[in-house]
């Protein structure tokens, strides 16, 4: 098949078709120095971007590892990582749910001041209902706002889409947070953090994988 056309961040590329929008910037021998974490994956939202399709007139966004490449696209990786967060908090401090509105409302009290615009559902690549979310934990009802955010990147789009400064990245997170503090933890991995703190924890040093600098048995 023909090579495809696009540009991204200014460069002029021919990608093969079916490849991500990542693998046509690599084949294409451009830098990979920033704009990416988990290689790939789909779970760190490093690799967010803006992609305006031929004969679409407004711009959507994506992540570039799991966007195909499109003849006469245009992209643009957006930076938006973020050194500090305003909100702050320990999670030894939460009490039981009795206290979960007063502590959203206490953490993130800009919550309450969603203006319904959807403007972070139009912005989030995952297909995440960020404004019901939001609006969810503002009321707090924790539990089903953390379910929303399951597939969550952190990718900050819906950060820089808010009018209001709400931060929904880390008011998802922090439910998350705080649902998984506030109900019983998997007792099977309590046991082996128990075990592992009393260096009772056996460990099998001829595991598949235990010494990552030997080749494989299988491998030619
Ligand atoms: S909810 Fe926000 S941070 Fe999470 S994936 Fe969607 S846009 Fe990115
Ligand atoms: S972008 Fe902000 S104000 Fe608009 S719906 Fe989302 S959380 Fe509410």
């Amino acid at each position: 098949m023909a090579p495809l056309r696009l540009v991204i961040d200014g460069h002029t590329i021919d990608a093969e078709p079916g490849t991500s929008l990542l693998q046509a910037w690599v084949a294409a021998g451009l830098p990979l120095t920033g704009n990416v974490g988990c290689m790939g994956q789909a779970v760190c939202g490093a690799c967010r971007v803006l992609v305006r399709r031929t004969g679409e007139r407004l711009a959507t966004t994506g992540l570039a590892c799991e966007t195909l490449v499109e003849d006469g696209m245009q992209v643009a990786f957006v930076n938006l990582s973020r050194g500090s967060r305003p909100h702050s908090y320990d999670l030894h401090d939460l009490g039981d749910s009795w206290d979960a509105i007063a502590q959203v409302d206490d953490l993130f009290p800009e919550a309450k001041r969603c203006r319904h615009c959807s403007g972070c559902d139009s912005a989030c690549p995952k297909g995440i209902q960020v404004e019901k979310m939001v609006n969810l934990a503002a009321v707090g009802q924790t539990y089903a706002a953390a379910e929303l955010f399951d597939d969550c990147v952190q990718c900050n789009l819906c950060v820089a889409a808010c009018p209001e400064h709400i931060d929904p990245a880390h008011l998802g997170q922090f439910v998350r947070r705080m649902t998984a503090s506030m109900t019983l933890r998997p007792s099977d991995l309590i046991m082996r953090l128990h075990e592992i703190e009393a260096g009772s924890q056996a460990i099998d040093l001829d595991a598949p994988g235990a010494h990552p600098s030997e080749p494989d048995a299988g491998e030619a």
